[in-house]
């Protein structure tokens, strides 16, 4: 460019709209940001990595295809790359990975996001559900002390698929029946003290479902508060843990350090969250619940886009 070309384009960028200089900024970060994800792609090398297709860890490097190390497996002969098996595998235009894991993060429409990154709707609709597809696998195995569960509601949407006999809502509409019925999805959400945090989707709040949902992720000296539901006391008699029913059978709140609102809070922060969607597919609402699991940990700091990576890339599973 020449220099008097160079300087009324330098002048020019002020007069850039916010979403004009956002595109620039996407432009001049695209080396940097590819280099940046294919490192983090292939971290680890070959060392520990095994065969996606038969799990034996005898391996050759074989090669590249599209920038990515390509191994071939002695055991089965078939060959791979650090992609291959998880959501992520072949999916294009890596250098903007990172800005999607922050598309999620901020729960941006289809819409909003293929704006943002410049990529058509088609690919920022397959992203959001690639890239949320690992996160469900990330939960808390055991929940100690003082846990707290609740259930919460969200709004059934088929969003994303035929329906059949039943007319669809528009997006992201409200119902008429809050809180029960086929509208809402039930989600039992069960957190300790020291945040720890687990999530069941359920076809009804049922001491049945109730039991084995929490029987498994809550230790036996654990002391559980709950709203007092009948279901919720009846599961926890059965449980056979120290139980203190809030709201149900005295109207309190809190009773000292017996409350549900850390977990009341979680259904609120989580709420707004899905609600940034515009409705959300219920079909994939375990993946989602995932993802906000991830990030809500860390919340208020944003997590780095490196680890939301990763965590697409379902390299982070339990914690
Ligand atoms: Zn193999």
């Amino acid at each position: 460019m020449r220099e008097h070309e160079w300087k009324g384009w330098l002048k020019g960028l002020q007069e850039l709209s916010p979403r004009q200089r956002q595109a620039v900024l996407a432009q001049l970060h695209i080396p940097d940001e590819g280099q940046q994800v294919l490192m983090q792609i292939e971290s680890g090398g070959a060392s520990g990595r095994c065969c996606p297709h038969c799990a034996s860890e005898r391996l050759v490097r074989n090669g590249q295809a599209n920038d990515l190390q390509r191994y071939k497996c002695q055991a089965c002969g078939r060959t791979f790359n650090a992609l291959t098996g998880t959501p992520l595998a072949r999916l294009r235009l890596r250098h903007k990975w990172h800005a999607q894991t922050r598309v999620l993060d901020e729960g941006l429409t289809v819409h909003e996001a293929a704006e943002r990154l410049n990529v058509a709707r088609s690919t920022a609709f397959r992203w959001r559900h690639r890239f949320l597809r690992a996160a469900h696998q990330v939960k808390s195995a055991k929940l100690s002390g003082i846990a707290e569960a609740d259930e919460t509601f969200i709004l059934r949407s088929n969003k994303g698929q035929k329906v059949t006999g039943r007319k669809p809502r528009r997006r992201g509409g409200h119902s008429r029946t809050r809180g029960t019925g086929d509208d809402h999805v039930p989600v039992l959400v069960a957190r300790d003290r020291s945040g720890g945090s687990t999530d069941f989707i359920l076809h009804r709040c049922s001491k049945k479902e109730i039991l084995t949902s929490l029987t498994p992720v809550l230790a036996t000296d654990a002391v559980l508060c709950t709203d007092g539901s009948s279901a919720m006391a009846s599961a926890a008699a059965q449980l056979g843990i120290e139980h203190h029913a809030l709201v149900g059978t005295t109207g309190k709140r809190v009773r000292g350090p017996w409350h549900i609102q850390n977990v009341n809070a979680y259904h609120s922060r989580l709420k707004d969250w899905i609600r940034r969607f515009r409705g959300i597919a219920t079909t994939y609402l375990s993946h989602y619940l995932g993802w906000f699991r991830a990030v809500d940990r860390h919340a208020p700091q944003h997590i780095d886009p490196v680890n939301l990576l990763d965590l697409a890339l379902g390299r982070i599973a339990h914690h």
